[in-house]
């Protein structure tokens, strides 16, 4: 389930990079390998056969090979490394995914905090009940001897008269 969202969140952050927008439909496992890989997977540029992209122009959008950024296309563009952005994205997955394992010890130590809180007021409640008890006892016993008291002087008035 955690690989399943891992997969998730690069898929999602693959098809979120305009520059891969040529990356139509479904992206597989072995897409996302490839494209992570540092050496490997890289694109050959369609307009020049023997090279590969190795940056991207931010002003198109586009993976650009080392000939295309000296294409009049391109001129006054700004290109970055594509293994800039892939490292820079990575970080920014890690950093996410870290956030995620964070939070989700934060709602444990919540959950325990909680958990916690509930015991104490049920013990209170219980050793309340038991205090109560002892009143109710207490009361108890004392009228029963009042009762008894108030009886013996009744009895006695009696045998007087
Ligand atoms: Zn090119
Ligand atoms: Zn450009």
């Amino acid at each position: 389930m955690i690989i399943n969202e891992i997969l998730r969140i690069l898929v999602i952050f693959i098809k979120s990079l305009p520059l891969l927008a040529y990356v139509s439909g479904d992206v597989t496992g072995d897409d996302i390998a490839s494209h992570l890989k540092p050496s490997h997977g890289l694109e050959a540029c369609v307009q020049h056969a023997t090279q590969h992209y190795t940056m991207a122009c931010q002003q198109c959008q586009l993976p650009v090979c080392d000939l295309c950024t000296g294409n009049p296309d391109h001129k006054g563009h700004v290109f970055s490394k594509l293994q800039d952005i892939f490292q820079e994205k990575m970080k920014q997955l890690h950093d996410k995914l870290l956030l995620g394992h964070t939070s989700k010890n934060e709602v444990l130590i919540k959950r325990e905090k909680f958990e916690s809180n509930l015991r104490d007021v049920q013990n209170r409640m219980i050793s309340k009940c038991q205090h109560l008890h002892e009143l109710i006892d207490q009361v108890l016993q004392k009228n029963t001897a009042e009762l008894k008291e108030f009886k013996r002087k009744k009895m006695t008035k009696f045998r007087k008269t």
